[in-house]
C-alpha cells in the first residue's frame, strides 16, 4: 500500500496519490491521478462491493495506459478495501457501502442482512471519504465496477447517452437490474448525480460479469478513455 497523507476534509486534488480516508479496520483509501491536469475529469472505482472485485483489473489496466489528451483519470482501486480483502460484499461493520449514500438514503436491514444501510446516511468511513473526495473533485463522469449481472442500466439525458455509449462500446447489454422495479436507496451513483449536476451529472453502474478475461479487461479501459475523449 502507499504512503499517503490522509486527510478528511480539503484534499490537495493537485497531486498524483490522494488520501482519503482510512477503512473502518484502518486500511488506506486512495486515489490516483492520471492523464492532463485540468482536463475532463473521469473518475473510476474499481470496487464497492468487496467480492466484486474485478474492477480492480481495469483499474490495473487504466493504470499501464497512454491517457488521451485533455483527460485527467482518477482511479479508486477499493473504496472498500477490507471488502477486498475479507471477500465481503459489505465493510467490517457489516454495511452495504452502496446503500449508505446520503440521497435518498433509508434504513434497510440490519448487520448480517446483504443491503443493510447502516445506521444512518454516510454512517460509514469509507462513505465519507468518498462523499468528501466526489464533492471536491466534481467528475465530470463517474463510475463504480459491481459483478456479476452484466449490464448497464439505462438513464436519461447525457447521462443515458453516455451509460448507452458505454454499452455500445464494451457489449453489456442495456438493461434494467436485478428484476426491476425494486427500491434501492442510499446508492453511491444516484447521490453522486445528484452533487455533480442534478441534470447533466453522469454517475453510473457498470455490472461485469461473473469472470473477466484478460480481452474483457481491455475493452473496458478503452471504453472509459473513449467516453472520457467523447464525454
Ligand atoms: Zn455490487
Amino acid at each position: 500500500m502507499p504512503t499517503v497523507p490522509l486527510v478528511a476534509g480539503p484534499l490537495d486534488l493537485d497531486n498524483d496519490l490522494v488520501g482519503l480516508g482510512f477503512s473502518s479496520e484502518g486500511r488506506p483509501i486512495f486515489a490516483e491521478r492520471y492523464g492532463t491536469p485540468g482536463g475532463r475529469r473521469v473518475l473510476v472505482v474499481g470496487v464497492i462491493h468487496g467480492n466484486e472485485d474485478d474492477g480492480l483489473k481495469i483499474v490495473d489496466e487504466l493504470r499501464q495506459r497512454d491517457i488521451p489528451d485533455d483527460i485527467e483519470l482518477w482511479l479508486v482501486e477499493s473504496m472498500n478495501p477490507d471488502g477486498v480483502a475479507n471477500q465481503d460484499r459489505h465493510n467490517s461493520n457489516d454495511v452495504d457501502l452502496n446503500r449508505n449514500f446520503p440521497y435518498k438514503w433509508g434504513p434497510i436491514g440490519e448487520p448480517g442482512d446483504s443491503q443493510y444501510a447502516g445506521v444512518g446516511p454516510a454512517s460509514e468511513p469509507e462513505t465519507q471519504g468518498m462523499v468528501n473526495y466526489i464533492e471536491q473533485l466534481q467528475p465530470d463522469i463517474a463510475l463504480w465496477y459491481h459483478q456479476d449481472a452484466y449490464l448497464v442500466i439505462p438513464s436519461t439525458g447525457r447521462d443515458g447517452r453516455i451509460r448507452a455509449r458505454y454499452a455500445e462500446l464494451t457489449g453489456l447489454p442495456l438493461a434494467d437490474c436485478c428484476g426491476g422495479g425494486g427500491i434501492y436507496t442510499g446508492i453511491a451513483a444516484t447521490w453522486a448525480r445528484q452533487e455533480l449536476a442534478p441534470v447533466e451529472g453522469v454517475a453510473f453502474i457498470v455490472e461485469l460479469g461473473g469472470t473477466t478475461s484478460a480481452a474483457e479487461v481491455t475493452t473496458h479501459a478503452d471504453a472509459v478513455l473513449t467516453i472520457g475523449v467523447e464525454g
